[in-house]
């Protein structure tokens, strides 16, 4: 077996645990990032198929994510702007299309009303909770008690209300049914991004992208690491403390360091051995964490058809298959690109299907927004996160109902020389690319001040 000492171990090659290693060696320690896959990048990772670029995990940027915008601009990488002129489109839950200009779709008034009210109340409870502890809220055990989908119903008897604000959380962000988190969970998501009006908003959320797609930030972080001191297809399967050090073991590799950072989704710490065993508590609230699951599907078409009808290429139908769609043209594309979402039951059922009759289902979907022209794609994509052994599901983690309440003081907090990172436990970006970078500078601050951890040897 190889054996090599350095300062830090970082296990995981996602932007957190590439943030981390990057922010350790410009404080001058020595650093080995040990990564399952052959690929750094994690959830962020673009596809070159058929000589098609496509970005199959993260890739928008909000304007209030700064720490990605920091990275960006620092990594010298160039950012540009959703395509989003013209009008959007939205299909009820009786199939019926409706093109708008306005930022609502024209709903009955009594619905829009009903909607503005759930928004309003979601916008107000979402500003009194504290992204980074959710549990001090004074009322955060009853929220956490209750579903989102509990809550909703609670609110108003109109279900094409609630239809409508649901997946602003459930199928669009913690991709799980609205029965299957608590209102604390929803709340925590919203105010992540500055809170439920923030979050529902496209022109925030889905604002920039990335030059020549986002795999560029890993991409960049790995080139300033070294390709020396990160080890590709390196699947940890345990980390002994012993007296002041770290063993970490892979497959082939043994590394000794004086601090460790796990940087990998909650639900995978499990498949680590832990010596001496993990607090019982934190053991627990691995367990409540659960993934998500989306697909997400490109459709290249020689030309944008929809920007010649005057058509965004935004779309929204809470009950279709695919739940909505944005133009994702790169700009060096000289056709367009549709980028759609199917989520949670949508995705459960689309995987019963076999695989040509889920693209008919899927390219059905988005059909009934732009006509027969969207079934006929160029070229089409479908993500496959969930067969993704190091990841298991699309877009993040969320914890069980009640288990905020529970566990979630515990969710960032090192155990000896054993810190975490990963965007699924930040307060601000969670489950975001800027959560994943925020939690990998923190995890470095603190192997950096952790006893032991001076500058680099070499
Ligand atoms: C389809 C999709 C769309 C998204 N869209 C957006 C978006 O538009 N904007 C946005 O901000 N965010 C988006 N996200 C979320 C964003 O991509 C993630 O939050 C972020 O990339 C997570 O980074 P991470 O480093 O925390 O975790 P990960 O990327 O999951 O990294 C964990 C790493 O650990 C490795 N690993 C796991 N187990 C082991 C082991 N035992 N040993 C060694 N290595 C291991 C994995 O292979 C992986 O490389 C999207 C995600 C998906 C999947």
């Amino acid at each position: 077996m190889k054996h090599i000492d350095t300062d830090v171990v970082v296990i995981g090659s996602g932007v957190a645990g590439l943030s981390a290693a990057y922010r350790l060696r410009q404080a001058d320690r020595e650093v080995v990032v040990l990564e399952a896959r052959d690929r750094v990048g994690g959830r962020v990772k673009s596809d070159l198929s058929n000589g098609f670029l496509i970005e199959v995990g993260g890739q928008w940027i909000a304007p209030d994510q700064e720490r990605l915008l920091n990275l960006i601009e620092e990594l010298g990488l160039e950012k540009y702007p959703r395509y989003r002129e013209g009008d959007d489109l939205y299909v009820n839950g009786q199939g019926q299309l409706v093109r708008h200009a306005t930022e609502l779709p024209p709903l009955a008034e009594e619905t829009l009303g009903e909607i503005e009210r759930l928004i309003d109340a979601l916008e107000e409870l979402s500003q009194e909770v504290d992204p980074l502890e959710p549990w001090s809220h004074p009322r955060a055990e009853e929220l956490d008690a209750v579903s989102f989908g509990g809550w909703l119903e609670s609110q108003t008897p109109n279900a094409e209300a609630i239809d409508f604000v649901s997946p602003f959380v459930a199928g669009g962000m913690l991709t799980k049914p609205a029965a299957h988190f608590s209102l604390l969970a929803a709340l925590v998501m919203a105010a992540s991004a500055g809170g439920f009006r923030d979050l529902a908003d496209l022109d925030l959320v889905l604002n920039e992208r990335v030059l020549g797609g986002m795999h560029r930030v890993p991409e960049r972080l790995a080139q300033e690491i070294g390709a020396e001191r990160i080890h590709l297809e390196t699947d940890v399967r345990s980390v002994a403390v012993d007296g002041d050090s770290v063993r970490v073991e892979a497959d082939g590799l043994s590394v000794r360091a004086r601090e460790v950072i796990v940087a990998l989704g909650p639900h995978l710490v499990s498949r680590i051995e832990f010596t001496p065993p993990l607090p019982p508590k934190k053991q627990q609230m691995f367990q409540h964490f659960s993934m998500g699951n989306v697909i997400k599907v490109h459709a290249f078409y020689d030309a944008p058809f929809w920007r010649k009808q005057g058509l965004s290429g935004t779309t929204y139908g809470p009950s279709e298959i695919v739940h909505e769609t944005y133009d994702n043209t790169a700009p060096d594309y000289p056709g367009g690109t549709l980028v759609g979402f199917v989520s949670d039951r949508q995705a459960d059922a689309m995987y019963a299907l076999g695989e040509n009759e889920r693209r008919q289902a899927i390219l059905g979907s988005i059909s009934s927004y732009f006509g027969a022209e969207a079934l006929e794609p160029a070229f089409y994509y479908e993500s496959d996160w969930i067969n993704e052994e190091y990841t298991r599901g699309a877009y993040g983690t969320s914890f069980s109902i009640g288990a905020i309440t529970r566990y979630a003081e515990l969710v960032r907090s090192s155990v000896g020389p054993i810190h975490f990172a990963c965007s699924d436990i930040a307060g601000l970006g969670y489950t975001h690319i800027d959560g994943a970078i925020r939690m990998g500078e923190r995890a470095a601050a603190l192997a950096v001040s952790a006893a032991g951890v001076g500058p680099s040897r070499s």
